[in-house]
């Protein structure tokens, strides 16, 4: 087939398999808005190495060995039999582990959406092809700057080829994240990003990100500007379901309910279920004892982290509940627990 016939083709299967996509979105979204009582998203580590080192980093190592393939069906089966609606496979770099293909598949043959972020630098014509095969049916790039340099070479100058391969094989919705705040040293870099993904025929967001030693500081009037043109290139879902956002660039606390630990998961490659990525510790029971009163106190427990997060998927998530069910402190929570109140009775819980 010649590369226009291909471009054409794959562009179409990427429509047909989106659309599928939202029709099974929304079925979840109608599920978790009927019940509280179950993890809406969750994302599964199988790997913490990666190819690369950038410098805000803290969720890779160089080292390590991708967990077993037996180990992490356990965990997805774990998963399913909680009843969640979408898998996310992170790392580290989810595409060095030699069974991905596998893990897609499991992930699919439980009933669950099968997503996958990546750095994108392992994809060629023929990975993205058995990707498609094992029924891959979303990819998030994030991608940091235009050139290189020495805090990230997630770079769209290195990155561009992959991205033409993915817009010519790939039958699963590609979405490109660019990045403006924290220090970012061209924030057009964002906007050159936005419009390459658009170009190419995929979905954009971008992220607002904080300084790099933690504080909420607003964007400038530059970043600002170039913030709302990035956002309007983007997926109209992802803007309206990012309103947390306008508080961040303007150097606001947000005020939301976070239900990390309950309706989103994060499961390090330890097999342990965390709050996300940046709490790592808190619940860090393992996944195979985790029961419905974890859930349940995860659910109703404040996170002091709340206010300045940034994580955009786990505010996605905190939309679906953020009308019901007030939060209490974890020393609330403790306090109810030593009066020797049971939780379904401490949190209401449905
Ligand atoms: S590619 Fe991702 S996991 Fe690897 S160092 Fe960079 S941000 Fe971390
Ligand atoms: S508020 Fe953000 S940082 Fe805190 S636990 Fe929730 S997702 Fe993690």
């Amino acid at each position: 087939m010649d590369r226009v016939r291909r471009i054409f083709f794959a562009s179409n299967m990427r429509k047909t398999t989106f659309l599928k996509l939202k029709v099974r979105e929304a079925s979840f979204i109608s599920r978790a808005l009927l019940s509280t009582r179950h993890p809406v998203l969750a994302h599964l580590i199988p790997m913490r190495r990666c190819n690369l080192a950038c410098g805000y980093c803290n969720e890779y190592d160089h080292t390590s060995k991708p967990i077993d393939l037996e180990i992490v069906k356990g965990r997805l089966n774990k998963l399913a039999d909680l009843g969640t609606a979408i898998v996310t496979i992170s790392g580290g770099e989810p595409m060095m582990h030699p069974e991905l293909d596998q893990i897609i598949q499991h992930i699919r043959s439980r009933g669950m959406i099968a997503g996958l972020i990546s750095n994108g630098y392992y994809f060629t014509p023929e990975r993205i092809k058995r990707l498609n095969k094992a029924g891959l049916e979303y990819l998030q790039i994030s991608i940091d700057n235009v050139e290189p340099d020495e805090v990230s070479r997630k770079s769209l100058r290195v990155l561009d080829k992959k991205l033409r391969y993915l817009s010519e094989y790939a039958d699963f919705h590609v979405n490109i994240n660019s990045v403006i705040g924290g220090g970012i040293k061209n924030p057009e870099d964002a906007l050159s990003v936005a419009r390459r993904a658009v170009e190419l025929g995929f979905s954009t967001t971008v992220g607002v990100i904080h300084d790099s030693d933690g504080t909420l500081k607003p964007l400038s009037a530059r970043e600002k500007d170039i913030f709302q043109q990035v956002k309007k290139l983007g997926n109209k879902d992802h803007a309206r379901l990012n309103w947390f956002q306008d508080s961040i660039a303007e150097g606001k606390p947000y005020n939301w309910r976070c239900r990390a630990g309950a309706r989103y998961l994060y499961i390090c490659e330890e097999g342990l279920v965390h709050w996300c990525s940046q709490q790592r510790g808190y619940p860090g029971i393992p996944l195979d004892q985790y029961t419905m009163e974890d859930f349940d106190r995860e659910y109703k427990t404040e996170k002091w982290c709340a206010a300045t997060c940034t994580l955009q998927c786990v505010h996605q998530v905190g939309i679906l509940d953020n009308w019901r069910d007030p939060q209490k402190t974890p020393a609330q929570m403790a306090e109810e627990q030593k009066s020797g109140k049971g939780v379904g009775e401490m949190i209401g819980a449905d």
